[in-house]
């Protein structure tokens, strides 16, 4: 299953999902180029390119790019000009161009291995992002923004390696500012040593979710319903890519915002994990479900499947440990969102580690399933429902609280031509949306008549 998610991260590279070849790295003849290329000749030279000029701390701007002198600088982020890989004997380099100068802060986690360039929001303007040959020490990569205000690219790797420090070349011959990431193979132990998250980065992280968790906390109203509608995977995470190129974090995002808007006309509160294309890690769109006391959690996704003629809807509620090859390979790819990202997995609330379910949550699981039912009834004519038993269960890691109902939809196959035509159109997310708020309407009169 772990195939799916490369195809599909290769695709977001791409953004179009079209798999263009791309010309090696050091093949064209420009200062970018000839900066990859620097050092290759000398493999027994200091393992850092510490001869290469390092920017100023305020430098100024790139001509003709980023904002123009006088302009409000805030207003647009620095824009990711083109990107370059670099495959040599000793080292694999990295070179990012930007139209400004950003901090970049580098680290590697492992299971899997990973190396994480975070950085300010910028905005990616790569037409034809490079692709690793897979010789090099990266296998794969992708980027967007992590979070509101910060940007993110996640290299995954095929070796250990030692990252050295990130340096900056000021624009020259009509280049802007040049990032250079240099990574040189290592050893294991080694590597292990130095993984895992910065301490102040961890503190900061845990702060951003605390913040998440009170603001929705604050927004916790009175009398009414409260609905956590949580559309899946964004930013840097964008899930399964369709046939058609649209990809799953857009769709669902899409039908997210359709749901809110239909659930809050019939009189619902609703709040959103996410109402832009973000990433949020799984423990958080859990928690922002638990303290907003919310009283049915509907998580949104797309589907794919390696046969390209499996079609229709399906809900997922969580297991109880039992669950078939197919499901449990479908949890695999969701619960994968918070390593695609570099999410710190350290803590005890792992998404991969084996979920465990007290007596407790069964009243909660029961309440999922029966909202599973009514929503398969209210989609069932609708839309095409997935012909082989379309209610499932699977340890999704979004759908552990143990005191919020929770389902996933996945709302049809993105590897299916008529079901990635079908969810592309206005008309089908208007009607599932009506549907699944005919089904939270019916839900609720029976759970208040019990
Ligand atoms: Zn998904």
């Amino acid at each position: 299953m772990f195939r799916i998610i490369a195809i599909a991260v290769a695709a977001a590279i791409l953004g179009t999902g079209a798999l263009t070849a791309v010309p090696a790295a050091g093949q064209s003849d420009d200062p970018i180029a000839r900066v990859l290329r620097q050092d290759q000749t000398a493999p027994g030279a200091p393992p850092s390119a510490t001869h290469l000029p390092v920017a100023p701390a305020k430098a100024p701007p790139a001509p003709g790019a980023g904002p123009s002198p006088g302009s409000n600088a805030g207003a647009s982020p620095p824009v990711v000009l083109s990107a370059r890989i670099g495959e040599h004997e000793d080292r694999t380099r990295f070179v990012i161009e930007l139209s400004d100068p950003v901090n970049i802060r580098t680290f590697t986690l492992t299971d899997p291995d990973r190396v994480v360039v975070d950085m300010p929001e910028v905005s990616w303007r790569l037409g034809a992002p490079p692709r690793p040959s897979g010789r090099g020490s990266v296998k794969s990569y992708r980027y967007g923004v992590f979070r509101k205000g910060n940007s993110r690219m996640v290299i995954d790797l095929t070796r250990p390696v030692r990252i050295s420090d990130p340096l900056m070349i000021p624009p020259a011959n009509g280049f802007g500012y040049r990032v250079v990431i240099d990574l040189f193979p290592t050893q294991r132990a080694k590597f292990n040593t130095e993984a895992g998250w910065p301490a102040d980065l961890k503190a900061r992280e845990t702060d951003a979710e605390r913040l998440t968790a009170l603001m929705a906390e604050s927004q916790k109203p009175t009398g009414r319903k409260v609905v956590v509608i949580d559309p899946g995977h964004g930013g840097l995470d964008s899930g399964t890519i369709g046939v058609n190129g649209m990809a799953e974090k857009d769709l669902v995002l899409a039908e997210g915002l359709n749901l809110a808007k239909a659930l809050k006309a019939a009189g619902y509160t609703v709040h959103m994990t996410r109402d832009s294309d973000v990433f949020v890690p799984l423990p958080q769109r859990v928690a922002i479900a638990r303290k907003l006391r919310a009283d049915l959690m509907i998580s949104l996704h797309a589907d794919s499947n390696p046969d390209p003629d499996v079609t229709g809807l399906s809900i997922y509620t969580l297991s109880d440990g039992r669950s078939d090859r197919e499901a449990a390979a479908l949890a695999k790819r969701e619960n994968q969102s918070d390593i695609i990202a570099g999410v710190d997995l350290s803590s005890a609330n792992s998404p991969v580690a084996p979920i465990l379910i007290d007596l407790a949550q069964r009243d909660t699981m029961n309440r999922s399933s029966r909202f599973a039912e009514t929503a398969l009834n209210q989609l069932d004519g609708v839309t095409d429902i997935l012909a082989r038993s379309p209610h499932r269960s699977a340890s999704l890691a979004v759908l552990v609280a143990p005191d919020v109902p929770a389902v996933l939809i996945e709302l049809g196959y993105l590897s299916n031509r008529a079901d990635a035509a079908r969810m592309n159109t206005q008309a089908w997310r208007t009607k599932v949306a009506k549907a699944i708020t005919n089904a939270v309407d019916r839900h609720f009169a029976a759970g208040t008549s019990r």
